[in-house]
């Protein structure tokens, strides 16, 4: 081992879903909105100034975060932006979870967490979910360093009633409480408006799912303006300019168009529960999911099996080895109805030639 060796960060890295290179694939793998950006983002891209990108971006990104807090009814001090929820959480991280006792979140939930916190050196411990994948909330009101989970919690999907995710944030005064919200516009109650009530309180939401624009790589934080304070204090000590000029615009253009918004999650949910229907008719077991995806496995076939069956026919979901507890589970996506009346078809033939 040469002497520099110890000296090195090693990390296990998180490991994104796959991004096949081929096109004519069904992709459900990653969660993303089948449906296009809002129109008025085609016309941003058309007529961007070229000549723009000479010039360093707004570090401050004020556009999109007063079209943001507009959006909410929000102040603009109380809404902090990052190059995806990816980067808010990795910016709430090193924030806030400074503490010698635990950090607290699911053992089974986003596979970042435990990520971040390895890398940052963040002491953490997982509460387990309970035997229908739920998280119990009592289990969330001891001593620690801070509190992270996802409401709806991922990979499963199943959604906490707002007054119990108040619960925890009541019962953790003295710490941090963030609840993660990626998928929360597909059904769910937001915590939104308990950040005035709540001052330990931070939300944080995506443009990646229900606003189709994962692509481009935006997420948003919601608090009170102190915590607001304290984020951009830490981002500007770490990159100044993270969210480019194209991307600022884009964003905060797809943003003011709420109706196209609420019509494409509509759509979602719709199919999702169309697709929960024909699952179950095919023997499929899952949760009331309340995202764009589902967790679901069957009985008479392993996780593995389905998942590489269907890799087999282009159909692309999420299959998590680990841990053992969801190794029959598959996460799928919802996309559009002909994608998924495509996945069921395709479902039907792989159970059926099983049973031959
Ligand atoms: N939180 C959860 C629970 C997620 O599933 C994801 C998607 N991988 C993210 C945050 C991050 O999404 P993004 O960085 O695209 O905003």
């Amino acid at each position: 081992m040469s002497n520099w060796e110890k000296n090195i960060r090693k990390v296990v890295p998180y490991v994104p879903g796959e991004q096949p290179k081929i096109l004519d694939v069904i992709k459900l793998n990653t969660n993303e909105n089948p449906y296009p950006p809002a129109p008025e983002v085609e016309k941003i891209l058309k007529e961007f100034n070229v000549d723009s990108l000479r010039l360093y971006p707004d570090p401050t990104v004020s556009d999109l975060v007063k079209a943001i807090a507009e959006f909410y009814g929000l102040n603009e001090n109380q809404v902090f932006t990052g190059v995806g929820s990816d980067d808010v959480l990795a910016m709430i991280f090193m924030t806030f979870f400074n503490s010698d006792k635990p950090i607290i979140f699911p053992d089974i939930t986003y596979s970042f967490y435990d990520v971040w916190a390895d890398m940052l050196r963040i002491p953490y411990e997982t509460v387990p979910l309970d035997e229908n994948f739920r998280i119990d909330a009592r289990k969330y009101y001891g001593e620690n360093g801070g509190v992270i989970f996802p409401n709806p919690n991922a990979p499963t999907g199943e959604l906490l009633s707002l007054e119990v995710v108040e619960d925890i944030i009541k019962n953790n005064p003295d710490v941090i409480v963030v609840v993660d919200e990626a998928y929360i516009d597909f059904g769910g109650e937001s915590a939104l408006p308990l950040i005035d009530k709540y001052d330990n309180l931070i939300v944080v939401q995506t443009f990646s799912k229900s606003r189709s624009l994962a692509g481009s790589r935006v997420g948003y934080a919601m608090a009170n303006p102190v915590l607001i304070k304290y984020l951009n204090d830490v981002k500007y000590s770490f990159n100044s300019y993270t969210m480019d000029r194209l991307t600022i615009e884009v964003a905060a253009a797809a943003v003011k168009n709420r109706e196209y918004f609420e019509e494409t999650t509509r759509k979602v949910i719709k199919t999702r529960e169309w697709t929960k229907n024909e699952l179950s008719k095919l023997g499929f077991e899952f949760g009331d999911s309340k995202s764009n995806f589902i967790f679901a496995r069957h009985p008479e076939m392993s996780g593995q099996k389905l998942f590489e069956e269907l890799k087999n026919e282009k159909v692309f979901v999420r299959h998590f080895s680990k841990p053992e507890r969801i190794s029959d589970y598959l996460r799928i996506s919802i996309g559009t109805d002909q994608q998924m009346e495509t996945l069921i078809s395709v479902l039907g033939r792989i159970l059926c030639l099983k049973s031959i």
